[in-house]
Formats: C-alpha cells, sequence, structure tokens
C-alpha cells in the first residue's frame, strides 16, 4: 500500500527559483527509499514536502491509507546536524519529541532506554552531546526521531559529514533498526553506494527542474533475504 504520494508536484520559492517540477513519487510502506542526485536538485524540499513543512505550489501531496489531515505526528526527521540540545544529557534529548507530545520524563523511561539501544548507546544515556564523537551524536539524533515510533523517518543527507568507516557502521545499524520497528524510511543522499546499499528502492532526481527521471531496485541486504 502507498503511504504517500506526491503527484505532478511543482515547487516555487518566492525568489523565483523552480526547485520541483511534474514530480511523481510513490511512497510505499516497508520502502527504503533513497532519493538520489546531485545537490540543488530539490531533495531536501521533497522530504519537506512530505513532512508538511512547506505546501507545493502545484500539484498534490496525499495519504491515501489515512484520512487524518496532519500527519506530521507520523513522520521523525533526521538531518545532517544532529541539532541536540547541548545542555541536555543523551536521554532527555531523547525524550524531546515524547515530552512534545505530553509523555512525562518517567512515562519515557522504557521507550527512551528502547530507542537507545536500536542505535546501540544504552551505556550513554547519561552522557553529554559535548563528550560524544560526531558518530555517537547521530545515533542519538536517529535514537530521537525513532523514540516516537513514526510510521515514516524522513533521512536528509545524515552520514555526509561523518568519515567513512562511522558512516559504513551506522548504516548497518540504521538496517538493524528499521528491521527491528519495521518502519518506512525516505533517505536523501548523494551516495551512490549508499543508496545502493541501504535501500529497496531508489528514485534518481535531476535538477533545473527537479523531477524523478528514474527508478531503479536497490540491494539492500534485508530485501534479499
Ligand atoms: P537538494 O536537497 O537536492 O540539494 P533542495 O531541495 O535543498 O535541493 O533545493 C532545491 C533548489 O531550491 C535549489 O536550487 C535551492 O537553492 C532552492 N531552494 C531551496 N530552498 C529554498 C528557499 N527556501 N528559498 C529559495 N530557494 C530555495
Ligand atoms: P561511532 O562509530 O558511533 O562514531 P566511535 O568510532 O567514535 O563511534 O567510537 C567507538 C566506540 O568508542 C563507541 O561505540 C564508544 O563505545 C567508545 N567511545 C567513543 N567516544 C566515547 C566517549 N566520549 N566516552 C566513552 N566512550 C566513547
Amino acid at each position: 500500500p502507498i503511504l504517500v504520494s506526491l503527484g505532478r508536484v511543482g515547487k516555487v520559492f518566492a525568489n523565483g527559483v523552480t526547485a520541483l517540477d511534474g514530480l511523481d513519487l510513490d511512497v510505499r510502506e516497508g520502502d527504503f527509499l533513497s532519493l538520489l542526485g546531485p545537490s540543488g536538485c530539490g531533495k531536501s524540499t521533497v522530504l519537506r514536502l512530505i513532512a508538511g513543512l512547506t505546501e507545493p505550489t502545484s500539484g498534490i501531496v496525499t495519504w491515501p491509507g489515512s484520512s487524518d489531515a496532519d500527519h506530521r505526528g507520523e513522520v521523525g526527521f533526521v538531518f545532517q546536524e544532529p541539532t541536540l540540545m547541548p545542555w541536555a544529557n543523551v536521554a532527555d534529548n531523547v525524550w524531546l519529541p515524547l515530552r512534545l507530545r505530553g509523555v512525562s520524563r518517567r512515562e519515557a523511561k522504557d521507550r527512551i532506554a528502547e530507542s537507545l539501544a536500536l542505535v546501540r548507546l544504552e551505556d550513554f544515556a547519561k552522557a553529554y552531546p559535548r563528550e560524544l564523537s560526531g558518530g555517537m551524536k547521530m545515533r542519538v539524533s536517529i535514537a530521537r526521531a525513532l523514540s516516537v515510533r513514526p510510521r515514516l523517518l524522513l533521512m536528509d543527507e545524515p552520514f555526509a559529514a561523518l568519515d567513512e568507516i562511522t558512516r559504513f557502521k551506522l548504516n548497518d545499524d540504521l538496517l538493524e533498526a528499521r528491521r527491528e520497528l519495521n518502519c518506512t524510511i525516505v533517505f536523501v543522499t548523494h551516495s551512490v553506494y549508499e543508496s545502493a546499499y541501504l535501500s529497496s528502492r531508489i528514485a534518481v532526481l535531476s535538477p533545473r527542474p527537479g523531477r524523478v527521471v528514474a527508478e531503479i531496485a536497490g540491494a539492500s541486504p534485508w530485501e534479499r533475504s
């Protein structure tokens, strides 16, 4: 079943830049969908449209299987910058989205621990962001996004700033976490390697204006088995 559908979507910004024009894309339940394409082709804009953080200028974004008009609650977002609160420890950073939904620290305790275990950070709940490596901060950022158990996880070049070894470890741990939670992922990258390794499906975007020019099958190990 289709989770989110973008139909003939166009996006023109106030400065006159046409980021997207006539983009068609379906995100299916269970997909690990990579959006692959050069800088500026509109990949981040597609994620922001799916998240409801911005509206299309033309065309339509729909969630066919759901009648609820506001889907932001079902979406987790991970950015290239981990954007952690420096004054809060790891556990309290992971709590944040739950707290915004009115879940108390006590009620959130188990969920926080489970989320940290998903990214192999169970021993770092009391650490502060400044004590962590870049890879570990990204792990916290992923645990935070997963803490609400989103139906859809959107990731915008999450590993682009990391060294290759850290990146490869995170690729494997992300696949593992996804298998555990069974959540749908849309993953933005300009690494052909990463898209092939992680994805069940790859949508290739072309720039000026951005649209999907090819869809190909990925080679994720979980899809093969
Ligand atoms: P990508 O994620 O593929 O690098 P983006 O979606 O960030 O691409 O941007 C697509 C195009 O839209 C780029 O040309 C970018 O400069 C432009 N753009 C993105 N956001 C804005 C904005 N808020 N205002 C004006 N132009 C923007
Ligand atoms: P990652 O691959 O997640 O970036 P690193 O390669 O930076 O992790 O670190 C490898 C391991 O070293 C971590 O999983 C952790 O067990 C340990 N480590 C890293 N930074 C610290 C720290 N500040 N305090 C304690 N242990 C750490």
